[in-house]
C-alpha cells in the first residue's frame, strides 16, 4: 500500500469575458478526474478552480450592458458555476480574484515578500501594449508588427510600472526544469520552454497605474498603483489555500501543488514568472505542469467564422455529461491538439457506451438477475485497482487509464462469447451460475476503475450489481 499523500490539483483561473467553450470544460474535467481518482485512493485532496477577473474588460463589457462590474462579474461567474455542476466537477473551492476577503491577502503578502528580497523596483516603462489582450508585447513576440493573437496595431505605452526583476532567476529556473524538480509535462512543452530560458528571461512589469486600470488588488504602499496580472492571478493557487490569512492550515497541508493543469497557451506565464515570484519569495515550486493541447474540429481551432463551434452544452444535452467526460478522457490525448466533431463524438459514443459500457452491463445483469438468486458479493480482493490503470495516473496520462477500462470491457465481452454462461446454466446450472457470478466479479471492476471519469455511470452500475438487477433502461440508448 503506498503512502496516503495529500494532492493539489489546479485549472487555471478562467476569464469573465466570454462564454466557456470546450476547452475550459476540458481543463476542468481533467482536473476533476485526477481528483476523484486520489480521493478514491483516499489522498487527502483538494481541487481549486475559479474565475481571474481583475481585468478593464470586466469595466468596458459592464458599461456596454449598462450593468455595474460587480454585478456582471457575479453573473458570469454563475453561468461558469452552473456549467461546473453539470460537468459533475468535485473542486473544492472556486476562487475569484475580485474576493477581497479571501484572494487579496495572499496576493498583497507574496507582493511583499518579493520586496523584502529587493526583487520589485520602480520603473519608467515605455512598451507595445495590446488593449485586447491586456498585455505587453516585446517586438520578437510580434507577427508583422501586430498582436500575436488579435493581429491589430498596438499602442506604445510610457508609464511608471514596478517590476519585477525576473531576469535574475533565469538560471534557478532552468535548474529546476532540467533536474524535472519542476516537471513540466509532456517533453515537448518541457524543450520549448528551456528554449525560451535560454534566451534569459525579462523582467516583467509587474503594476499599472490606477489610472488605467481602476479595477484590481492596490500595491501595498502605493495606492497609485494596481498589481497587474501576474501576481494579481497568479498568487490564486496559494491564496486560495489561506496563504496571507488567519489561517494558513490548508497552505500548509497541500503546497506546493501536485499539478497545475494550463493550456499551452499559458505555459510561459506558470512555467517561467510563476516559478520565478515562487523562489524570489522562497515558496516551493509545484511539482508538475501539465500543458494540454486544444481541442480543434476539422483539424481547425474552433471559431464562429470558420462556423465549426461546438458548445459542451450542446453535447452534454444530447449525449448526457458523462459522454463528454468519457470522450475527453478516451479520445483526447491529453498532451497534444485534439480532434471533437460532431460525427467522432456520435461514432464513439455508440460504440464505447452504447455498445460497449451500456451493452455489457445489461447483457451481464440480465444473465445474473434471471439465474442468480442473491446479489453477487464482492471479495475484497477483487477490489484492487489495476496496476497499470494506478500506474497511468502517476504519470498523468488519463487517457492510458480508461483505455485499460475499456480493454477490460472488451475482454469480458470475448469471455461471455466463448463460455456462453448463458446456455452453460441451462445443461449444467451450478457452472454457469460460477460463470455468471464471475462476470458479475469482472463488472464490478469496471465499475469501480470508471469512477472517477464516468461517477453516475459507475454508481449506477454498482447499485444494479448490489440489488441484482438489470439497470430499468440502457444506461445509453444508441444514437442513429
Ligand atoms: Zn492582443
Amino acid at each position: 500500500m503506498s503512502h496516503a499523500a495529500p494532492f493539489y490539483v489546479t485549472t487555471p483561473i478562467f476569464y469573465p469575458n466570454a462564454e466557456l467553450h470546450l476547452g475550459h470544460a476540458y481543463a476542468v474535467t481533467v482536473c476533476d478526474i485526477l481528483a476523484r481518482y486520489h480521493r478514491l485512493q483516499g489522498d487527502p485532496t483538494y481541487f481549486l478552480t475559479g474565475a481571474d477577473e481583475n481585468t478593464s474588460k470586466v469595466i468596458k463589457a459592464a458599461n456596454e450592458l449598462n450593468k455595474e462590474p460587480r454585478q456582471h462579474l457575479d453573473d458570469i461567474v454563475s453561468s461558469f458555476k452552473a456549467l461546473f455542476a453539470e460537468l459533475e466537477s468535485s473542486h473544492d473551492q472556486f476562487i475569484r480574484t475580485s474576493d477581497e476577503k479571501v484572494h487579496w491577502p495572499g496576493a498583497v503578502k507574496l507582493w511583499n515578500k518579493l520586496v523584502e528580497k529587493g526583487d520589485i523596483e520602480k520603473r519608467s516603462y515605455k512598451g507595445l501594449y495590446c488593449p485586447s489582450c491586456e498585455a505587453f508585447y516585446t517586438e520578437k513576440d510580434l507577427v508583422e508588427g501586430k498582436c500575436p493573437q488579435h493581429y491589430i496595431e498596438l499602442e506604445t505605452i510610457e508609464e511608471e510600472n514596478y517590476f519585477f526583476l525576473l531576469s535574475r532567476y533565469t538560471q534557478a529556473i532552468k535548474e529546476k526544469i532540467e533536474s524535472g524538480e519542476l516537471n513540466i509535462i509532456p517533453q515537448t512543452r518541457k524543450n520549448e520552454i528551456l528554449s525560451v530560458l535560454k534566451d534569459g528571461l525579462q523582467d516583467v512589469s509587474f503594476s499599472r497605474p490606477r489610472t488605467k486600470v481602476p479595477w484590481g488588488i492596490p500595491v501595498p504602499g502605493d495606492n497609485a498603483q494596481v498589481m497587474y496580472v501576474w501576481c494579481d492571478a497568479l498568487s490564486n493557487y496559494i491564496s486560495a489555500l489561506g496563504y496571507g490569512s488567519d489561517d494558513e492550515s490548508l497552505y500548509e497541508k497541500f503546497w506546493p501543488a501536485n499539478v497545475h493543469v494550463v493550456g499551452k497557451d499559458i505555459l510561459r506565464f506558470h512555467a517561467a514568472i510563476w516559478p520565478g515570484m515562487l523562489l524570489s519569495a522562497g515558496l516551493p515550486l509545484p511539482q508538475n505542469i501539465l500543458v494540454t493541447g486544444l481541442i480543434q474540429s476539422g483539424g481547425k481551432k474552433m471559431s464562429k467564422s470558420l462556423g465549426n463551434v461546438i458548445s459542451p452544452k450542446e453535447l452534454i444535452d444530447e449525449y448526457g455529461v458523462e459522454a463528454l467526460r468519457a470522450y475527453f478522457a478516451k479520445e483526447i490525448s491529453l498532451f497534444e491538439d485534439g480532434e471533437l466533431n460532431r460525427e467522432s463524438f456520435k461514432a464513439s459514443f455508440n460504440a464505447d457506451l452504447a455498445n460497449g459500457i451500456g451493452n455489457l452491463t445489461s447483457r451481464v445483469m440480465k444473465m445474473a438477475e434471471s439465474n442468480l438468486d442473491a446479489p453477487v458479493v464482492i471479495p475484497e480482493e477483487n477490489k484492487v485497482w489495476s496496476e497499470e490503470y494506478k500506474k497511468a495516473f502517476e504519470e498523468f496520462n488519463i487517457k492510458k487509464a480508461i483505455d485499460v477500462v475499456f480493454e477490460s470491457i472488451k475482454t469480458i465481452d470475448t469471455a461471455i462469447q466463448d463460455t456462453q454462461p448463458f446456455k452453460v446454466v441451462k445443461t449444467d446450472p451450478e457452472k454457469g451460475k460460477a460463470l455468471i457470478a464471475d462476470l458479475v466479479i469482472r463488472l464490478y471492476g469496471v465499475a469501480q476503475h470508471l469512477a472517477p471519469f464516468m461517477p453516475e455511470t459507475s454508481r449506477k452500475i454498482q447499485e444494479a450489481i448490489a440489488s441484482n438487477k438489470m439497470p430499468s433502461e440502457s444506461l445509453f440508448m444508441r444514437k442513429d
